[in-house]
């Protein structure tokens, strides 16, 4: 199986991507759109249309009819969108210097 047409869509880093919702807590995640059986999740389409994305794991590792394997686009993605927690005008301090140790006697 592979996700159809109409569910391909592109990422910001022109990837060919889906958007499925996971079935532990039905938020979306971007998954590669290429099946590949090096991905820990599995895909499928539900009678609704939407597509729906579960882990593949140790206890669940069979790709069922209908399903197919796929790779989350996080561990792919080129251009993934910035960190809220690094906002605009935050910026690093950087040229902090570590206290020089002393006290040490040789
Ligand atoms: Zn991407």
């Amino acid at each position: 199986m592979r996700p159809s047409s109409h569910h391909v869509t592109r990422c910001r880093c022109h990837a060919a991507i889906c958007w499925a919702l996971t079935s532990a807590n039905g938020r979306r995640q971007p998954v590669d759109a290429e099946p590949t059986t090096a991905g820990n999740l599995a895909v499928m389409q539900g009678a609704d249309g939407v597509l729906y994305v579960r882990s593949v794991t140790v206890a669940r590792p069979e790709i069922r009819p209908g399903e197919w394997q796929a790779m989350p686009h996080h561990a792919t993605c080129s251009n993934p969108p910035p960190r809220r927690s690094s906002g605009p005008g935050q910026r690093q301090r950087s040229g902090v210097r570590p206290v020089p140790w002393q006290g040490r006697q040789s």
